[in-house]
């Protein structure tokens, strides 16, 4: 877990996007995201009541996706019972949304809490990072830059057209 997550640090733009150059001003950016403010890059596939879905911007891999609380909540130990269960019932329908399109090989699932555990934003998410056989490319052991083979627009536009087939009212309700 940590090593990839010191990888994704490394993301192409990430730096300059933690630091403030290019941030957008706001207060917080998941609650911009969840509230479709124009003022920032939006990647978000899913909503509902408790949760939301959005692709992370800098990914590690094809498919890298966070799992967001649609409620302000900084920690892990202020989530509410229904909060922590929908959460977890969300993370396990974007897995099986991820095993249709890109039949991974295995998951990093976690989330970072506070800045000294690598937190970049004070709103709880799990980062559900899709992983496959092989995937250090030439360029990723020589520039120690992640490649990413497919377009986020792409890879949006493919879950988008799938996510409600996994996360809806049945699928919430079977649990
Ligand atoms: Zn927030």
């Amino acid at each position: 877990m940590i090593k990839i997550f010191e990888k994704w640090l490394q993301a192409l733009g990430k730096l300059e996007y933690v630091t403030g150059k290019e941030k957008p001003k706001v207060d917080c950016i998941l609650c911009a995201i969840r509230d479709d403010d124009k003022r920032v890059k939006s990647l978000k596939v899913y909503q509902d009541d408790l949760n939301f879905v959005v692709l992370n911007l800098y990914p590690y891999n094809v498919g890298h996706a966070m799992v967001c609380t649609t409620r302000h909540v900084a920690k892990y130990i202020d989530l509410t019972k229904e909060e922590l269960i929908h959460t977890s019932r969300t993370i396990q329908g974007l897995q099986l949304l991820l095993d249709e399109i890109y039949s991974p090989r295995g998951y990093n699932i976690g989330i970072n809490q506070g800045n000294y555990a690598g937190a970049s934003i004070n709103h709880i998410h799990w980062h559900v990072v899709p992983r496959f056989p092989s995937e250090l490319g030439y360029i990723d052991i020589t520039a120690e830059t992640r490649v990413v083979v497919e377009g986020l627009d792409s890879v949006k536009k493919k879950i988008e057209e799938k996510i409600n087939d996994f996360l809806n009212k049945e699928f919430f309700e079977k649990f």
